[in-house]
């Protein structure tokens, strides 16, 4: 950056075209960027690419911080459809956002917020705020400087409070989209501010394989990539995810159509398992083309990660486990869960084999025939009626035949709703939410639910403390007796009935600091039933599986 650009920031002024920063302390040059956008078609893994990316970074010994950028208008994932999007995913802090912050948390071990996060929609709302509190000074609000320098703020401001040495962007999206061209022109600029050596593009794009041609070709990826260098970016590296390992002669072309040396044109087939990706990274150097690229310096990585991917790959014995899924169409809304039956799959010997089961035909009848051969049943969090009274019945089967049961947030619910109506004699027990004239309201709306309108980021959302019962089964499952849990519900146990299902035998083993939101729930007449009101599976982690799911699989193999 030229000696004009560099006194503009941190400087008010109107005078001069180069965007006034707000940022106070901020030196260029100090944190590195890495900055990844895709090509051809969107879903490509670039989530996973950025995710290990920033693992091998941070094995090195390097302080990363990962940052998402989607360009829906929506101000966070709250109010999108799981079944088109995937998982809404839940931070500490409340954030609901798309489901690659998962990604990241589980490779880096790490726990994000709000700043690791932005839509389109949450830059645009902030903006025009600023506009109405007259923070423009008269000027006219353009997407260059205003929008681009805001979104330099944001990409730099999580640089500055996490002390990173590393943020790395990952641009949601392709290439030519109308949606973040606005964003990859702040990537852009955010190089010639920072100078050279300081940013590393990525771009990671698609070859193809038509299966008349039985040949991979690469001109789509080619016209991706120049897509990008029209833009005014010349990426540092390309990789090249296909089906299959990408010919040498294919990886030329594109070296050839991009600038970019051959040795930085990598192939990144699809593998059995996303934790083998670190490894293949690692084989194509990509981690230290990056730190030359940047001038970064590290030391050797430790290595505990091999041995489990070896676990995944080698597994002595099978589970078969049930999820009753509304959305079983789509396993991308179900991310997380799938990702913590691996982990604690890796940490039992074994693999887990999930069957998705359709609840809306499952009834008392014929539940024995629905979940034959399973080894354990998962009732997953959801909204809505749809297949509900079917959830019921497996848990009340579940319960009844000693199979091992994980109920998760609504899964909980099921369970007090069965345990309500059929140990307690309750008769037309419901959750509110399906009923709402239920002559026993057992599952409600929590209280600070009761005058909220509208949908947006209004649950009881975030990470929460549980306080568990010392002597109970989740206390020797989690060997503590305090934990803190990812949340996200609007509804709760009555209290009202609370010692009414006491005394027919559940056990309610986690709550909160208040001791008024049941939030653990346990029948000790079984080997393994439990329900959380919170979500265990967004904090499961592949070297640390999660105690619930753990136990989980551990009952699932004995039985
Ligand atoms: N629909 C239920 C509630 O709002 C459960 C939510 C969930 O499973 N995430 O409380």
């Amino acid at each position: 950056m030229g000696k004009k650009e560099l006194a503009a920031v941190g400087r008010k002024t109107t005078e001069h075209e180069f965007y006034a920063s707000t940022l106070k302390g901020y030196k260029p040059g100090k944190t590195k960027y890495i900055i990844i956008t895709g090509s051809v078609i969107s879903g490509l893994g670039k989530g996973v690419f950025s995710a290990v990316l920033a693992k091998l970074l941070q094995d090195r010994g390097l302080r990363v911080s990962p940052l998402k950028f989607d360009g829906y208008l929506n101000i966070d994932a709250g109010t999108l459809n799981p079944y088109r999007h995937g998982e809404v995913f839940v931070l500490d802090d409340g954030t609901e956002c798309d489901m690659d912050l998962g990604t990241y948390e589980r490779f880096l071990d790490g726990r994000l917020s709000a700043d690791n996060y932005i839509t389109a929609g949450k830059l645009f709302s902030q903006i025009l705020k600023r506009e109405r509190e007259g923070k423009y000074l008269g000027r006219d609000v353009m997407f260059v400087p205003h929008v681009t320098g805001f979104i330099k703020d944001f990409v730099r401001s999580l640089g500055l409070k996490t002390k990173a040495d590393v943020v790395l962007v990952e641009v949601g999206g392709t290439v030519g989209d109308i949606e973040n061209s606005y964003f990859i022109e702040a990537m852009r600029e955010l190089a010639y501010e920072e100078g050279s050596g300081n940013v590393c593009y990525v771009n990671v794009t698609y070859i193809l394989k038509p299966g008349t041609l039985g040949e991979q070709k690469s001109k789509a990826a080619q016209f991706g990539i120049r897509a990008l260098m029209s833009q005014g970016i010349q990426p540092h590296i390309i990789a090249c995810r296909a089906s299959e390992p990408v010919a040498e002669k294919v990886r030329e072309k594109v070296s050839i159509a991009s600038n970019v040396p051959l040795e930085r044109v990598v192939s990144f087939p699809d593998v059995d398992t996303i934790y083998a990706v670190p490894q293949m990274f690692k084989d194509s150097k990509l981690d230290g083309a990056v730190m030359d690229i940047l001038g970064l310096k590290g030391k050797a990585p430790a290595d505990g990660w091999n041995a489990f991917v070896q676990r995944i790959r080698r597994p002595k014995k099978n589970v078969r486990v049930g999820i009753t899924g509304k959305y079983t169409g789509l396993h991308d809304s179900y991310a997380s869960i799938l990702h913590a039956l691996e982990h604690a799959g890796a940490a039992n010997d074994c693999r887990v084999h999930v069957e998705w089961v359709e609840t809306s035909e499952i009834t008392d009848k014929n539940a024995a025939s629905r979940l034959k051969g399973l080894n354990g049943i998962i009732v997953p969090g959801g909204f809505g009626s749809r297949g509900w009274e079917g959830k019921i019945a497996c848990a009340k089967y579940a319960r009844e035949n000693d199979l091992p049961y994980l109920g998760l947030c609504l899964g909980f619910q099921t369970a007090v709703v069965d345990v309500a109506r059929h140990v307690c004699g309750l008769k037309g027990a419901n959750s509110t939410e399906m009923e709402p004239n239920a002559p026993h309201p057992v599952i409600e709306l929590l209280p600070q639910q009761l005058d909220i309108e509208g949908l947006g980021g209004n649950m009881r959302l975030g990470a929460r403390t549980v306080e568990i019962t010392k002597g109970s089964f989740a206390n020797k499952l989690y060997g503590a007796t305090k934990t803190k849990e990812r949340f996200r519900h609007r509804y709760e146990c009555n209290p009202d009935y609370v010692k009414r299902l006491q005394e027919a035998g559940l056990v309610f083993s986690g709550c909160d600091t208040h001791h008024t939101v049941m939030q653990i729930l346990e029948y000790p007449k079984n080997k393994f039933f439990v329900g959380s009101q919170f979500h265990p599976e967004f904090l499961s982690r592949p070297l640390r599986p999660h105690p619930l799911f753990n136990g989980f699989i551990a009952a699932c193999v004995r039985k």
